[in-house]
């Protein structure tokens, strides 16, 4: 009899929770209440599939086992299987050979873009434009979820301003306030309207939490903070993540204050799942609950999965930890029942919310697959994208915009002719070199002359996600035909800067420069020609003094994706004003790192060079090299009057103000136009600044806007070391400008 009840298994569970008719919850308890504790643990369990593309599935070795385990309704999510064919057939060993029949999930990380790449993360932020940012997240979800895809491990909400830390590349910079609206905007173009729709995935908040802030930009390294510091700086942008209706979290691979992220109740109990009510799930990073043996808070796996499960982390991704190990804790007592309840219904629930229980294959459709790829309509939202986020450095003289004919134009460094670089890191999905080089977009201009010279390598041999970069520092043999043809141009752009993989996961530098030998090309071509267009390649900020001092014009491009070249040929000749602002600080050399603008005082603030003992450098300015908020256009913009309703305000109220914003150039353009706060007396010293609102407006020439800002206590407040948020009365300073070192100022007190 046992032996039959076991065979006529999959056919004698009930299926209730397929009932539509039912609200979501009620299926998800129909569902649990048939689950054994095994299929419950296995919900919590994501495996990588990693399987190629367009091979057949693998027959024999760890991915059989996979197979197998699936089978066995041990899966709940797989990582990195993509392309309807192979989701269809790993989604249909779960539907059809599971006792249960549960669909899993598929997560991937869609970081910026799918197959077709919008810009890096942290250029996209330079746009500061929430529109075209959801923009992008929506036409990445709507590829990604055509090639089988549900879930995506974005956005990262890292808050980070260590530029030797590789992963800003990922995040939205060094700003709390930009960060939220940012992540606010990323979660709902990812997730869309409904998640119940083909073409959106659900989104992920990683890494959860403080990861930006690791020791000495030091990847992966330990983060310790004052709890003021973790509520204002860190943990704002997850909650604007939470409040645009983020389904899952990520937690992260460093500890925070001496506990392990993915072991951190209050983390991720208290604050996240308690506070915050957040009721989706929380994944672990890729064996982060594995790696708390090596830190030192777990003795070995078991311990390891029952701290990891009782601090909230609901899915163990790659520590194949949960699937050995919870079983037998719960058995024995270590763990309670309820706490898996409570994981499985998280996960369940965001099964459910996309529809996977109605329709398991409702990703995989071959002929929306195939429309959707690298289509016009992603095309050009990434193009789009890319030329919002370019940032105009400095333009002195008149080299830029370029002339559109009769000029020589010498076009010099390899990455002007990459077509592999400017993909970024973060870009699994993608094919190598399928980005519009530089040298293809500036080609289209017909009516010049344009002569391209590699002058030097940057990287030696292949490059990818898991090898290191090899930098080229010893080849000078391409000097002397780039000197020459610089020589004989009328104007250089030289591309110059990172290679793809230079920034990114386990990509942490010590130095800031530009890579190998690119600087002294940099001024061995200037020796022949000082008509230099610099247009910078790079996945974080660069300290470039001697470029900043000597070159006319510099642009910032950072890694624009698969469009790059055509969004930097059309702001080169103008056919698009650039209006993009820096969302971290660029240092002046390294030693200054971590360098922010919205740092604390020191007691020494005195700026006077008859006293040695203020708090400065003896050896180079403490000023970044360009600040926060910083990015030219080629119109002029010039701000007055700004005007506050009243001098005096009780809290609760809405302080308004306005400025007048004109466009003094010859050109329609665009501007951020940037507020920020300073309370100088507080409980707890606040920041020198504070960015507190933005609106990024269009002026045409000649033309000049009101633009209005308000204030309330959500902006005016902080949290003290307790988490608890207080406003307090006395003077604030405001001051509002393009740019976050200048701008036109005024003061108001609050009652
Ligand atoms: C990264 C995560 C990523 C995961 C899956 C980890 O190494 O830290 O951000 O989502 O891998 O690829």
């Amino acid at each position: 009899i046992l032996m039959l009840i076991f065979i006529t298994g999959s056919y004698a569970q009930s299926k209730k929770h397929l009932d539509k008719s039912k609200s979501i919850e009620e299926r998800i308890s129909l569902l649990i209440n048939e689950m054994t504790l095994d299929e419950k643990v296995g919900q919590m369990n994501q495996y990588n599939g990693s399987w190629d593309f367009t091979g057949p599935l693998p027959e024999s070795g760890s991915e059989e086992e996979k197979y197998e385990h699936i089978k066995k309704g041990w899966v709940g999510s797989m990582l990195s299987v993509r392309g309807t064919k192979k989701v269809r057939a790993v989604q249909k060993i779960a539907v059809e050979e599971s006792r249960l029949g549960i669909p899993i999930i598929f997560g991937f990380d869609v970081i910026h873009g799918y197959k077709t790449l919008s810009p890096i993360p942290l250029a996209e932020a330079a746009s500061w434009d929430l529109e075209a940012i959801k923009m992008s997240a929506s036409v990445a979800a709507d590829e990604a979820s055509a090639s089988g895809l549900n879930w995506t491990f974005g956005p990262n909400v890292d808050i980070s301003n260590d530029a030797r830390w590789g992963r800003v590349m990922e995040g939205a910079g060094e700003d709390t306030y930009l960060g939220t609206k940012i992540a606010r905007a990323r979660v709902t173009g990812f997730q869309g309207e409904n998640l119940d729709a083909n073409n959106t995935i659900a989104s992920c908040a990683k890494h959860f939490a403080g990861y930006g802030f690791a020791e000495a930009g030091l990847e992966y390294n330990s983060v310790e903070m004052s709890h003021s510091k973790l509520y204002n700086v860190v943990l704002p942008t997850f909650k604007a993540a939470v409040d645009a209706g983020v389904r899952t979290f990520m937690n992260s691979f460093n500890t925070l204050n001496g506990i392990p992220a993915t072991g951190d109740y209050f983390l991720q109990r208290d604050i996240l799942k308690g506070d915050w009510g957040f009721d989706g799930y929380v994944v672990s990073d890729w064996a982060s609950i594995r790696e708390m043996i090596v830190h030192g808070f777990a003795a070995d796996g078991a311990d390891a999965s029952a701290k990891a499960v009782k601090a909230g982390s609901d899915m163990d991704m790659e520590s194949h930890l949960y699937v050995k190990e919870l079983v037998d804790l719960v058995e024995n007592g270590t763990v309670e029942e309820r706490l898996i309840d409570d994981a499985v219904r998280r996960i369940l629930r965001v099964k459910f919310e996309l529809g996977l229980f109605d329709d398991p294959y409702r990703y995989c459709n071959e002929e929306r697959e195939k429309a959707t790829i690298g289509n016009q309509a992603i095309n050009s939202a990434v193009l789009d994208m890319a030329k919002k986020s370019i940032v105009l450095l400095k333009n002195e003289g008149d080299l830029l915009p370029l002339k559109k004919s009769g000029q020589k134009i010498a076009l010099i460094g390899a990455l002007a002719a990459d077509k592999n670089s400017p993909l970024g890191s973060w870009r699994i999905a993608a094919d190598d070199n399928t980005a519009v080089s530089v040298l293809e977009g500036m080609k289209q201009y017909k009516n010049n002359k344009l002569i391209y010279e590699k002058g030097t390598d940057v990287s030696i041999g292949k490059q990818s996600f898991v090898e290191e970069v090899k930098i080229n520092t010893d080849d000078f043999s391409g000097f002397e035909a780039a000197e020459k043809v610089a020589k004989g141009a009328d104007v250089v752009v030289m591309v110059l800067g990172e290679v793809g993989f230079q920034s990114g996961e386990a990509r942490s530098r010590t130095e800031l420069g530009l890579p190998g030998n690119q600087q002294q090309l940099l001024e061995a071509i200037y020796k022949v020609n000082k008509n230099i267009v610099l247009v910078l390649n790079n996945g974080r900020p660069l300290a470039l003094p001697w470029a900043a001092e000597h070159i006319p014009a510099i642009v910032e491009a950072w890694q624009l994706g698969t469009q790059t070249g055509n969004a930097v040929a059309q702001v080169l000749y103008g056919d698009y004003n650039p209006s993009g602002k820096l969302p971290m600080s660029f240092p002046r050399n390294v030693g200054q790192c971590p360098i922010y603008y919205n740092h604390l005082n020191t007691g020494r603030p005195a700026n006077t060079q008859d006293n040695v003992f203020w708090s400065h450098y003896i050896d180079v300015e403490k000023t970044p090299l360009f600040p926060f908020g910083y990015g030219l256009s080629y119109t002029t913009f010039k701000y007055k009057n700004l005007k506050l309703e009243k001098s005096k305000y009780k809290k609760g109220d809405v302080v308004k103000l306005s400025v007048e914003v004109s466009n003094t150039g010859n050109l329609d353009g665009k501007e951020v136009v940037q507020l920020y706060i300073n309370d100088p007396v507080a409980s707890i010293v606040r920041p020198v600044k504070q960015l507190k609102g933005f609106e990024l407006i269009k002026l045409k020439k000649g033309e000049t806007k009101t633009v209005k800002f308000t204030l309330t206590d959500a902006e005016l407040g902080f949290f003290n070391n307790k988490g608890e948020y207080l406003v307090e009365s006395g003077i604030f300073n405001i001051m509002v400008g393009g740019q976050s070192d200048k701008g036109l100022k005024d003061k108001f007190e609050l009652e």
